[in-house]
């Protein structure tokens, strides 16, 4: 075995030690080749997280069928066609009309799509994302229960990016705090997921009630853009 694959493994294994049980983690691929993603699946890792619409298209072409694929990415509009019945759940959900659209194509495809919604609470690190008032005044008008092939099954969201973890806890928190909110106020039968939680930050996402973390770099090592 090469270096870096006893690398992949070794770290995969001590993540999924330090993670509690009932916390899923998503091994996050993205920008990395099959090989290294092998090298997870050998340890025992079946869900992985991608970005982007046609790098996750080849990858799940050639890679066991076993393997949950989670779409972490934005997704464009104009990729939804290709995307839908591709991965096991679309995380990154951030505006009522691409949910809309989802739901057509699952429809059209005779699927039923998982979703999150994602949420955006951290300081500039990304423009996506539904900012927390839009969601629940969105969510309060019913208007999704139109979309009866996606099932909202949670939330995602990130924390800034920055050393300060009392500002990534109280992000964490933020979202944690609009999750229950939803909970206690909209009907919505799949919602239990709360994604957060990255390679730098994840013990406080778990802290903060996440039950789905996504990690990349600390498994794979840094990505080559
Ligand atoms: C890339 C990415 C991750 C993984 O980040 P790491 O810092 O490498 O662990 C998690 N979530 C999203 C949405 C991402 O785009």
């Amino acid at each position: 075995m090469t270096e870096r694959e006893t690398d992949i493994k070794k770290n995969i294994e001590r993540i999924r030690s330090e993670i509690p049980a009932g916390v899923e983690l998503v091994a996050v691929s993205k920008f990395h080749p099959a090989e290294a993603i092998m090298q997870a699946y050998e340890a025992g890792q079946r869900c992985f997280g991608e970005s982007r619409v046609q790098e996750l298209l080849e990858k799940k072409t050639i890679l066991p069928a076993d393997i949950k694929w989670h779409f972490i990415g934005h997704l464009q509009t104009n990729k939804v066609r290709q995307l839908v019945g591709l991965p096991s759940m679309i995380e990154s959900v951030d505006s009522p009309r691409l949910l809309e659209l989802i739901h057509k194509e699952s429809e059209k495809k005779g699927i039923v799509t998982d979703l999150l919604l994602q949420v955006h609470v951290a300081k500039e690190e990304t423009k996506f994302g539904f900012y927390p008032e839009e969601l629940k005044t969105w969510l309060t008008t019913g208007e999704y229960m139109k979309f009866n092939s996606v099932r909202i099954c949670g939330l995602m969201g990130m924390a800034s990016n920055t050393p300060d973890m009392e500002v990534v806890r109280h992000d964490f928190r933020k979202i944690r705090e609009i999750y229950d909110w939803i909970k206690s106020n909209v009907d919505i039968s799949h919602f239990k997921h709360l994604s957060m939680g990255m390679s730098g930050d994840w013990p406080i996402a778990v802290e903060e009630g996440a039950d789905i973390v996504r990690i990349g770099s600390a498994i794979f090592g840094d990505r080559q853009y």
